[in-house]
């Protein structure tokens, strides 16, 4: 079956959603979008404000930094799928609990099978310890981690999945937008090698 006519009816599964408290604050269920040949898939956490207002992900401040990010490694945004662990945005943009990210989780594991990524990058803590515990890799934090290369079978394909820091980190924080920086232009020469 053509990948659209298996993540169209997956995104209104998701937007009509109501398995978890977060749909009721919600404006939009933010299912994700991009390219769905993607050999890039980027995971985030959750929405934040203007991904909830807009209902796509990564439209605010925190997205501008994920777009310089891509941009800079000659990566397009149209040519990667980006979502995230949790689809509906957590209160005043608190973490999102564990009981949410079991109860949604479902979802990203069937955008992954759909998708198929080579690279699976993961976007701060909570995207990198639930993708990585699914394949039976502890995390050790996020700033230990970030950049590494973890070559696995996730879901039944073999895929790279590379931790870095979550743009939002990176705000007020030169030091991690440096790393953000280079765990990206990492992706790229990865990329460019063809694997
Ligand atoms: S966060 Fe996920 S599980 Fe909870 S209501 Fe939204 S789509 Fe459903």
């Amino acid at each position: 079956m053509p990948k659209r006519d298996l993540i169209e009816p997956l995104a209104d599964e998701i937007k009509a959603c109501r398995k978890c408290g977060l749909w009721r604050q919600r404006k939009n269920a933010v299912p994700g979008e991009g390219n769905l040949d993607a050999a890039v898939m980027l995971v985030g956490e959750a929405p934040g404000y203007w991904e909830d207002v807009k209902g796509r992900p990564f439209v605010g401040a925190a997205g501008k930094i994920l777009d310089e990010m891509l941009s800079k490694a000659g990566i397009s945004r149209s040519a990667v799928y980006i979502t995230n662990v949790v689809k509906c945005r957590p209160p005043e943009n608190r973490d999102p609990l564990l009981s949410e990210i079991e109860t949604c989780t479902p979802y990203l594991d069937r955008q992954i099978k759909i998708i198929k990524p080579k690279f699976l990058v993961t976007l701060g803590r909570h995207a990198a310890s639930y993708i990585l515990a699914k394949v039976g890799i502890e995390t050790e934090g996020i700033t230990k981690i970030h950049g590494r290369i973890y070559e696995v079978n996730l879901l039944g394909s073999d895929v790279f999945i590379i931790p870095v820091y979550h743009p939002a980190a990176t705000l007020y924080n030169a030091k991690y937008r440096d790393e953000l920086d280079k765990d990206f232009q990492l992706l790229k020469l990865r990329l460019e090698r063809g694997w």
